[in-house]
């Protein structure tokens, strides 16, 4: 019999990443490794350093729950605070020894007659595991529009999640193209010390107040002493938000509720009509992610910053060229773009059984998998954060941390078909899983019209989860077995005689 070099591979040292190797080694899995193609572990947060950059759930909520944390700073803590977390993370539940750094993964391949999956790394370093989690993360994959003139444009360029530090700000004429999440913290911040700030937007994003208060040294105290009254505060944000992502889900009421909200921010912070007018949404609210800030409106309205809405025509040599005509010059352009999601195209090819595959397949149907998490096709690989499983109301970490319980029921269940055993979604199971996910769709916010990242090149929504997070949990609690296929090694008895 084949046996694999590693039990479970985890491609990725993000949140889900880390949270699935933590919960391994915790149940006595501990033949496994983390490949991590950077240096560190952090992901997102390792990768974002924008001034400014900071998450938008709350910190209690946005971190594991097994590993509460009684000294977040704010309500919404800074990006080197959440990577320090994850980093202890590490530490605290010594998984150093099981990352490989520096280690960018760019090919697996089921290997059918083995029951293995064949890992690459970029090096050509090859290495085999009964299991594969991808865990690549979902924002990591920068969007930069094709603008005309891309080219001839003198002065510096970068993305937003690509920050360069060396490039000094202090009296620099600079561009932010984009009005999302991490533009409305970047905004801000650059207001404060550049010359001259031109935004550039497509749609107005909604806002509501961040009232991103900081907790003292009393508050943290308690939290130490008393974790019960931390989880009892990360209980009543986690519901609150529940309670916000009723609004997407249909919840009229709460969704004229949460728009008065916005509204009334927007007109308490912003008195110019002409300016008021260009940052009004018209669209429903949370088609496209509502975002939290208490300084985005306020720094609109400084004599150094100026809200463009007309389209970008081209980039000049010097500076960017709008449709009307009009030239602003400008010395740095920051690209706050996000991120391509919806196709989850990855320059990691992953082939199935067959040969097929799957971001070949993927691009033309666009991605789908049962619970977000398995594919028909490609077995024993199971995605954390896959399709159709983001948010756009609560804490990713909920559904990773759902994610991860079920891998480890998946796992489970493999160990009971047998070694050189395999498990292959039923086609039909995913199907109509699938299907029902887009009739869900049919009914929220998000299908309410407007152009958002959450949508792929196919026109259908494979990136949000279209429930509260409480209903993915109790579906994902159990693997049902009856979804699932078990099959043997294809070569069997050859695989056998192969390795003695
Ligand atoms: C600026 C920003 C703020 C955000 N704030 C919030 C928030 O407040 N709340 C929220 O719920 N979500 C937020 N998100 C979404 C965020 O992406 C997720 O919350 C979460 O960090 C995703 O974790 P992950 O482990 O799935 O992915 P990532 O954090 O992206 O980690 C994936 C890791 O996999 C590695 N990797 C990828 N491919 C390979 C490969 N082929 N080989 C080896 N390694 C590989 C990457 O280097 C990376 O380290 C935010 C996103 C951004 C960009």
């Amino acid at each position: 019999m084949t046996r694999p070099d590693v039990d479970v591979a985890i491609i990725g040292a993000g949140f889900a990443g880390l949270g699935a190797a933590i919960k391994l080694l915790q149940t006595g899995r501990t033949s496994l490794l983390v490949f991590e193609r950077a240096n560190e572990v952090g992901g997102t947060w390792r990768e974002n350093t924008y001034p400014g950059c900071a998450c938008d759930i709350p910190s209690h909520l946005y971190s594991f729950s097994f590993a509460p944390n009684p000294n977040w700073s704010r309500k919404f803590s800074p990006q080197a605070e959440i990577l320090a977390y994850l980093k202890n993370c590490v530490e605290q539940y010594d998984l150093q020894p099981y990352i490989r750094y520096n280690t960018d993964i760019i090919r697996t391949e089921f290997l059918a007659d083995q029951a293995l999956w064949q890992l690459t790394d970029r090096a050509g370093n090859v290495l085999t595991a009964r299991v594969v989690v991808g865990a690549t993360g979902p924002l990591n994959r920068p969007s930069i529009p094709k603008l005309k003139g891309l080219d001839v444009f003198t002065g510096k360029t970068f993305h937003s999640s690509n920050w360069d530090h060396t490039v000094d700000l202090a009296g620099k004429r600079v561009a932010v193209i984009g009005t999302g999440a991490s533009a409305i913290q970047i905004v801000p911040e650059l207001a404060k010390t550049v010359s001259q700030l031109s935004v550039f937007q497509r749609t107005a994003p909604y806002i509501t107040p961040r009232l991103n208060t900081s907790y003292s040294a009393f508050w943290q105290g308690i939290y130490r002493r008393f974790p019960a009254a931390q989880r009892a505060h990360r209980h009543v944000q986690y519901w609150l938000n529940e309670l916000v992502g009723m609004a997407f889900l249909g919840n009229e009421t709460i969704s004229k509720v949460a728009t008065a909200q916005s509204r009334k921010h927007l007109e308490a912070s912003i008195s110019d009509p002409d300016l008021r007018q260009k940052v009004t949404p018209d669209y429903k609210i949370g088609c496209k992610r509502v975002l939290v800030s208490d300084d985005y409106y306020p720094a609109l309205n400084r004599p150094n910053v100026d809200l463009v809405t007309e389209r970008i025509a081209e980039l000049s040599p010097t500076g960017i060229v709008t449709r009307d005509g009009t030239e602003r010059p400008v010395d740095l352009i920051i690209f706050s773009t996000g991120f391509v999601a919806a196709d989850i195209i990855c320059d990691l090819h992953i082939t199935g059984l067959e040969g097929r595959s799957l971001f070949d397949e993927w691009l033309k149907t666009g991605p789908e998998a049962y619970m977000g998490m398995t594919a028909e096709g490609f077995p024993n690989l199971v995605f954390l954060v896959g399709p159709n499983t983001g948010l756009g109301h609560n804490s990713i970490v909920h559904m990773i941390e759902s994610q991860v319980a079920y891998l480890l029921d998946y796992l489970r269940l493999l160990d009971q078909a047998g070694e050189n055993a395999y498990l292959n979604v039923k086609p039909d199971v995913q199907r109509v899983y699938n299907n029902d996910i887009q009739e869900q769709l049919n009914g929220t916010v998000w299908s309410s019209g407007c152009q958002s990242w959450y949508i792929s090149q196919t026109g259908r929504n494979t990136t949000i989860w279209p429930g509260l997070t409480v209903t993915y949990r109790k579906l994902t609690r159990r693997v049902k077995p009856e979804a699932y296929e078990a099959r043997r090694a294809i070569n069997y008895e050859a695989a056998d005689k192969i390795t003695g």
